[in-house]
């Protein structure tokens, strides 16, 4: 199967996740589910939390404004939108952007690790704790976890089922919608993925 009929049956898996808590709130609101978006040949995968309200209406990951700063922060390492992939551990909006569950990402979380074998990134970034949470237990790095605020800006080596890859945590962009002023520091942070390339 091509990697874009993979990603469809992922699309379709999700559409009819009945057992999902989030499957109700879902379908009650007409809200979309977030699979991911960009290249298919990413060298980088970025991996977000949940979709927000603007992404549950349009079924696109980042395109609220959280999606804003995101979008300044890859312009300021010169990264193209078009050349990254983009997703999120849990695929549909939680209740009022409350935080995922335990059993949320339990549920969602497989269909990140499926689509990380499809497009086989070489370096995973994640944003925000979940996320990090997340890719540093499935690459067995659970131990090195620290709260986000010490570990943002790190990265890490890990190996994938297709090769070498690299771990880099980052704070959520989410951050710098609430502070303006903590955009330089994940500006800052942003740099480290410009010399992985
Ligand atoms: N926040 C996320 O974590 N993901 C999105 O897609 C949008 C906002």
């Amino acid at each position: 199967m091509t990697k874009i009929e993979l990603l469809k049956q992922i699309n379709d898996e999700v559409l009819n996740l009945k057992k999902s808590p989030l499957f109700s709130y879902r379908t009650e609101n007409k809200y979309f589910p977030v699979i991911g978006e960009g290249s298919l040949d990413a060298k980088i995968m970025f991996v977000g939390e949940a979709p927000g309200r603007n992404e549950a209406k349009c079924g696109k990951p980042f395109c609220g404004t959280a999606g804003k700063v995101l979008d300044e922060l890859l312009e300021h390492i010169k990264i193209k939108r078009a050349d990254i992939y983009i997703t999120n551990i849990v695929n549909d909006r939680p209740q009022e952007n409350r935080d995922p569950t335990e059993n949320e990402i339990k549920i969602y979380g497989p269909f990140l690790d499926r689509q990380i074998e499809i497009i086989q990134p070489k370096v995973i970034a994640a944003l925000g704790r979940y996320s990090m949470g997340y890719i540093m237990q499935k690459f067995g790095l659970g131990d090195k976890v620290e709260v986000i605020s010490k570990m943002h800006g790190k990265s890490f080596d890990a190996q994938a089922s297709y090769g070498p890859i690299k771990i880099v945590c980052l704070y959520h962009p989410c951050v710098a919608v609430y502070n303006p002023k903590r955009k330089d520091e994940l500006k800052k942070d942003f740099e480290v993925l410009k010399f992985m390339l």
